[in-house]
C-alpha cells in the first residue's frame, strides 16, 4: 500500500507511549486525549468525552458509504512482566482505592496506533476513496460497558451513522498474519451474581442456621454439569464459577456467614445458548438452596452481557480478499471461534435496541503479534504446541512484536476500509 511505510515511525512512537502509559477502563483520560489530538491534527472533526472518555472522529470525503474503524482505549489491572524497555510501571487506584498495577495486556495500544495510522493514511490520500471515514476510540471495553455508554450518549446521532463497522484484535499467533473466521469470531458472554442469604449463626450449632456458604459451594460443584450434561457438545458452552466470597463476619472460624456471593461466567456462541445456560444456572442455584432443611434466600442478578461477535458474511468475504491481495494468501489464515468476548457487536446491527439501526454491518478479524524470535523460542515442535505455550492476551507476559504488528495492523485496516468505501471519482 503506497505511503504506508512513511507512517511507521510516528505509529511506533504513539504505540510505545500508549504502552508506557496504560489506563484502566473508564479512566482513559490521557489515552483519549492523545488519540483525539492526533485525529484532529489530521483534519478530522473530533468529538470527545462520549460515554466517558470516548472519542469519535469523522472525515467526510464526498458521496459514498460511511465506514467506522473502532479501537479500544483501556488497559487491564495486570502487573507487566515482559521485561521490555518500554514496559509499564504504572499503578492506578483500584476499586477499593488501593493502587493496582496497569498494563496494556490486551493489545489495545496496538489497535489505537494502527487506527491512528490508518486514519492518517486516509486523510492524506483523499484521492483514493470516497465516502465518510469514522474513527472511534472506545473506552471501557474490558468491562463490556464502553460501547453501550457511547451509544447511550448518542454516538450515532452525533456522527454520520456508519454502514459498516470494522475492528481487529491482536492475538498470539505469528505477527505479519491476519485471521478471519467463518461464523462466530468471539463468544457471547454473561456474568451472573448469585446471592445466598441466611441470618448467620454459631458454627457449633449448624442445625439452627440457614447456611449460605454450603448452598453456594454446592452450586460450584454442580455447575460443570450444565455444560457437560445439559448442553449439546456442539454448542461449546463454558460455565465457570469464578469467585465466591462470604460477607458479614464470614472471616472467623466460629460464625456461619450470613451471606455468600458467587459469580458465574457463561460463554456461548449463540444468544439462545446464553439464555438457556443462564436459566440453568439459576435453576441449579435455587435447587441447591432448596435442598437444605433451612434454605437460604437466593437472588440471581445478571451483571453484564455481551453478544456473540459475528462478522457479516459479505463484509468478511470482501475484507478477506482485500487482505489476500495485500498480504498474499499465505499470510491470511482461518480463525476458530474463541471463548473470549467483546462489546463490539453493540456497535453493529446487533445493538439496534440501543441505536435503532439494524442494518449496520460488521467486519472483525484477528491480528497476529508473535515475532519470529519469540515464535522460535516458544517451546514445542509443531505450531499447535507453540500456540498453546505462548503467552496470550491478558497475560503479564503478553508482548506484541512492534514493527510487524503495527505494519500489518495498519495495512489490514487501510485495505479493509478501502474495500468498503467507494472508489475514487473518475
Ligand atoms: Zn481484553
Ligand atoms: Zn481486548
Amino acid at each position: 500500500m503506497p505511503g504506508l511505510n512513511t507512517l511507521l515511525p510516528a505509529t511506533t512512537e504513539l504505540y510505545l507511549d500508549l504502552h508506557r502509559h496504560p489506563e484502566l477502563s473508564g479512566a482513559e483520560r490521557r489515552t483519549a486525549a492523545r488519540f483525539a489530538d492526533r485525529l484532529e491534527a489530521d483534519g478530522f472533526r473530533v468529538l470527545r468525552g462520549l460515554g466517558g472518555h470516548g472519542v469519535a472522529a469523522e472525515l467526510a470525503n464526498g458521496e459514498g458509504p460511511a465506514v467506522l474503524l473502532r479501537a479500544e482505549l483501556d488497559a487491564l489491572p495486570v502487573a507487566e512482566r515482559t521485561g521490555a524497555a518500554y514496559a509499564s510501571t504504572v499503578t492506578a487506584a483500584g476499586p477499593d482505592g488501593r493502587p493496582v498495577p496497569v498494563m496494556h495486556a490486551c493489545g489495545h495500544d496496538a489497535h489505537l496506533a494502527c487506527a491512528a495510522a490508518a486514519a492518517r493514511w486516509f486523510a492524506a490520500r483523499r484521492d483514493s476513496w470516497r465516502g465518510t471515514l469514522l474513527v472511534v476510540g472506545q473506552p471501557a471495553e474490558e468491562t463490556l460497558s464502553g460501547a453501550r455508554a457511547m451509544l447511550e450518549d448518542g454516538l450515532y446521532d452525533r456522527i454520520t451513522p456508519p454502514d459498516v463497522v470494522l475492528a481487529q484484535h491482536t492475538a498470539a499467533f505469528p505477527a505479519g498474519m491476519v485471521a478471519h473466521a467463518d461464523g462466530p469470531v468471539l463468544a457471547g458472554s454473561l456474568t451472573l451474581e448469585l446471592r445466598f442469604e441466611g441470618d448467620g449463626g454459631h458454627a457449633a450449632t449448624p442445625h439452627l442456621s440457614a447456611d449460605p456458604l454450603l448452598a453456594a459451594a454446592g452450586v460450584v460443584t454442580r455447575l460443570p454439569v450444565v455444560a457437560a450434561r445439559e448442553a449439546d457438545p456442539a454448542e461449546r458452552l463454558v460455565v465457570t464459577a469464578s469467585s465466591l466470597r462470604t460477607t458479614d463476619a464470614g472471616h472467623t472460624g466460629n460464625v456461619i456467614a450470613a451471606q455468600a456471593v458467587l459469580r458465574v461466567t457463561v460463554r456461548a456462541f449463540s444468544e439462545a445458548a446464553l439464555d438457556r445456560a443462564a436459566s440453568a444456572v439459576e435453576r441449579v442455584a435455587r435447587a441447591e438452596a432448596g435442598a437444605a432443611a433451612l434454605p437460604p434466600r437466593v437472588t440471581v442478578t445478571q451483571t453484564s452481557r455481551s453478544g456473540v461477535t459475528l462478522a457479516t458474511p459479505d463484509v468478511t468475504a470482501a475484507v478477506r480478499s482485500a487482505h489476500v491481495a495485500a498480504f498474499g494468501a499465505a499470510r491470511v489464515t482461518g480463525w476458530p471461534a474463541t471463548s473470549a468476548t467483546e462489546d463490539f457487536p453493540l456497535l453493529t446491527g446487533a445493538g439496534a435496541h440501543l441505536h435503532g439501526r439494524p442494518g449496520i454491518r460488521g467486519g472483525y478479524w484477528m491480528l497476529g503479534t508473535v515475532g519470529p524470535a519469540q515464535w522460535a523460542a516458544a517451546p514445542g515442535t509443531g505450531a499447535a504446541e507453540k500456540l498453546r505455550a505462548l503467552p496470550g492476551n491478558h497475560s503479564p507476559h503478553y508482548l506484541p512484536s512492534v514493527r510487524l504488528t503495527l505494519e500489518t495492523g495498519t495495512t489490514a485496516l487501510v485495505t479493509a476500509g478501502l474495500a468498503r468505501l467507494a472508489g475514487p471519482a473518475r
